[in-house]
């Protein structure tokens, strides 16, 4: 890894116009990694402007489709070479598993080869327009695009956005989160290596209140795609809505996990358990209210509370690891305070809610997985978006009451619905006001499927070909194919006004 890492514009490597940086820590030893350049207002227009000539002369707008395709399938292959690397790189700045990053990354040459696809066979459309017209609408790229992407899934969710951005022929800037930016700017040189011409994938990192709001306020932007926090999303909106340019926005979540009374206990409290505690719980979809039927409750909580305490805490770089680090002091302080507010309301812990002892742990930002019971919806655990590895556990009686506990939330990103019931799973999947339902799975993502969340929990989607549409505006042609003259004021006939 390099010491510093670099600012992107224009094919080139560059400081911040004013010299500034900030450090990166690793958040299981404390460690200094590297420094990274911020990104100044005045770096940001250079970034603009650059994605701008870009854009103007064509160089990858105009690139045939399948031109842009094979660069994206070239970048796809070097990406693959690369996943230890980059896991490892991974794991070191965000504190996550090493088994999890590898599994993780192993799949992102996928969303390169997805959209290099979709850039091939899109189409645009001919509808109908009266005998004498013939309508063309093309789909067309829209321009300079800001990325503003989170820490918690660095490359994941920079590959997302950049597979779809690039495979319409846009330019791009991306701004990576303070807390994890190394890989993103790696993905960057990749792409240029594979063939992305210069000027195409600008690279601004930086903090989020300086940086990201240079970047939010710019008027050259024709997009903005942002990951984060839903009170970011409201700012970085606000700004696009200032700009009257286009937003996608995946935001907080707070996702059931709805277990019914059919299920095979084991699996489910399984299912339960990745759902809560892969990531350390920092995923935006974590299962975080696991919601049981009440017969089976007493039995199921007993498993979940047993095999929650087994999970082996520890070292992320240890492949016998299950559970890392929370990526900072101020997440893990936020994860704590949720727990402590949540036994002060009456609450129970029934699993974790420490800071665990031990050398071992004396230096990292730790947090022993959580499962909190005699939850009420009124606590603000039951609502608030902890973002750490903390669940609350609550019965239920009934698919009305599982229906109305899963919709009580101000979120609508993801749920999980757990049964052998299939004609039960496809009702309530029905009545969930959740852009996600997986039935007897969690977190299973795939470039083609829809990715987004309702509510408070964003505006459009990721993946599939809306979100390649999303990087596109319709161009509408209009072409007169009639052989009569035409003289709108040099006739006394009734006029037809098409
Ligand atoms: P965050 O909101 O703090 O930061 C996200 C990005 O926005 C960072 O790059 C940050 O620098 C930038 N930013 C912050 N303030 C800004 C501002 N005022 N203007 C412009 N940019 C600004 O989020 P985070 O802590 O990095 O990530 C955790 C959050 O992301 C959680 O709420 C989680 O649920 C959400 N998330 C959602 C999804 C999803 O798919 N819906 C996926 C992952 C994470």
């Amino acid at each position: 890894m390099a010491d510093q890492l670099l600012l992107h514009v224009d094919g080139k490597d560059q400081p911040a116009s004013d010299g500034g940086e900030f450090a990166v820590h690793n958040p299981a030893t404390g460690e200094h990694l590297y420094t990274v350049a911020n990104g100044t207002e005045e770096d940001v227009n250079g970034a603009v402007l650059a994605g701008r000539a870009a854009f103007d002369d064509g160089r990858w707008r105009a690139m045939p489709p399948r031109e842009r395709a094979r660069i994206l399938n070239r970048a796809a292959v070097l990406l693959a070479e690369r996943v230890d690397e980059y896991a490892r790189l991974e794991s070191l700045q965000i504190g996550r598993t090493l088994r999890e990053m590898r599994a993780q990354l192993k799949r992102l040459p996928e969303w390169l080869e997805y959209f290099a696809a979709v850039a091939q066979t899109a189409e645009g459309s001919c509808p109908e327009f009266g005998p004498e017209h013939l309508n063309v609408v093309r789909r067309v790229p829209l321009g300079v695009v800001g990325l503003i992407t989170p820490w918690n899934h660095p490359l994941l969710i920079t590959m997302k956005k950049v597979s779809a951005a690039l495979a319409a022929g846009n330019s791009l800037i991306i701004k990576p989160s303070e807390l994890g930016p190394a890989v993103p700017g790696q993905l960057v040189a990749l792409l240029e290596e594979a063939g992305v011409p210069p000027g195409v994938v600008n690279f601004v990192p930086g903090l989020g209140r300086s940086t990201g709001k240079a970047l939010t306020e710019h008027p050259g932007l024709a997009k903005l795609d942002v990951t984060g926090g839903t009170e970011t999303g409201r700012v970085i909106a606000a700004a696009a809505g200032r700009s009257l340019i286009p937003v996608t926005a995946e935001l907080g979540g707070k996702a059931p996990v709805i277990v019914f009374d059919d299920v095979d206990i084991d699996t489910a409290v399984a299912g339960a358990l990745f759902a809560a505690f892969i990531a350390t719980g920092q995923t935006c979809v974590q299962g975080a209210r696991i919601l049981v039927s009440r017969n089976i409750y007493d039995r199921f909580q007993e498993v979940l509370v047993t095999r929650t305490r087994q999970l082996r805490l520890g070292d992320p770089m240890d492949l016998q690891t299950q559970v890392g680090p929370l990526v900072s002091q101020a997440q893990r302080d936020k994860t704590a305070a949720a727990v402590d507010r949540a036994r002060e309301q009456g609450a129970t812990v029934l699993a974790g809610g420490r800071i665990p002892e031990g050398a071992q742990y004396a230096n990292g930002w730790f947090y022993e997985p959580t499962i909190v019971g005699d939850i009420r919806r009124d606590h603000d655990l039951w609502s608030e978006e902890v973002f750490g590895p903390v669940s609350v556990i609550a019965p239920f009686d009934g698919e009305d009451d599982a229906v109305m506990m899963a919709n009580d939330s101000p979120f609508g990103l993801a749920a999980s619905v757990w049964t052998q019931n299939v004609g039960r799973a496809v009702r309530v999947s029905r009545r969930l006001d959740i852009g996600i339902v997986w039935i007897n799975d969690h977190h299973r993502i795939d470039p083609a499927s829809p990715w987004g969340g309702f509510k408070d929990s964003g505006i459009g989607s990721e993946n599939g070909l809306e979100a390649f549409r999303s990087y596109t505006r319709q161009q509408s042609l209009i072409i007169n194919a009639s052989d009569t003259p035409f003289d709108w004021f040099g006739t006394d006939e009734d006029l037809r006004y098409s």
